[in-house]
């Protein structure tokens, strides 16, 4: 099943009474293409004196490109109001999925037989089915740097590679950068954006699907 609205609001308002004391107010529920999550709890967060976080401006995101079964839905859900709760109550946890997140999620587990888990990311494989096989054009960087490996997808415009490059290669730390273009459905699962930001990736694990891609020359011209 896919995420609606209509669902989402009747679960929230049942969990809300059942496992939260009714004490959360719904907050906008906002529908997205995501591949990269299949929920998200998203808030303004505001640290202020000795490091305390105020957070504020809640919203849940739910991806409606995912099949999930009823029960992944419902545990999607839970997991981002167990995060909704302990930002809306201004709690400080130890991490994201911190020590208190961990004895919320544990509690509700226990005692309502569900199966969250702290893991609320779509999984590669999860992302893969989603993208499915047809040919998905991409132009992307793999960038060695420090020893490692990563992967950038940018638009295929030919100004925004050279900007990307230009930005990659002003980095000290980065060794090498080599383009290419290719229709592997695979690569689309490295989002494609002109931000400032780059995967790590496991080359072994690439290295099969890049050999049938395109490396761009020297020009960065795409083929
Ligand atoms: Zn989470």
């Amino acid at each position: 099943m896919k995420a609606t609205e209509e669902y989402i609001k009747e679960h929230f308002e049942l969990y809300n009474r059942a496992m939260f004391g009714g004490t959360l107010p719904v907050p906008p529920i906002h529908l997205t293409n995501a591949r990269t999550y299949m929920g998200m709890m998203t808030c303004r967060k505001r640290v202020g004196l000795f490091g305390k976080k105020h957070f504020s401006n809640f919203a849940l995101r739910f991806s409606k490109r995912f099949d999930f079964t009823e029960q992944e839905l419902q545990d999607t859900l839970i997991h981002e109001m167990i995060h909704y709760y302990i930002s809306y109550n201004q709690l400080q946890d130890s991490s994201a999925h911190g020590q208190l997140f961990r004895q919320m999620m544990d509690e509700i587990n226990q005692k309502y037989g569900r199966h969250i888990t702290i893991s609320h990311r779509s999984s590669k494989e999860e992302r893969l089915q989603v993208i499915g096989n047809r040919p998905r054009p991409r132009v992307f960087a793999i960038i060695e740097m420090n020893g490692k490996h990563f992967i950038k997808s940018v638009p295929r415009i030919a100004m925004r590679i050279r900007t990307m490059h230009r930005w990659l290669l002003s980095a000290p730390e980065v060794k090498s950068v080599q383009w290419y273009y290719s229709i592997d459905p695979y690569f689309a699962i490295y989002p494609s954006s002109m931000g400032r930001h780059v995967q790590r990736i496991d080359l072994n694990e690439i290295q099969p699907h890049l050999l049938n891609a395109t490396p761009l020359g020297e020009e960065l011209t795409l083929p």
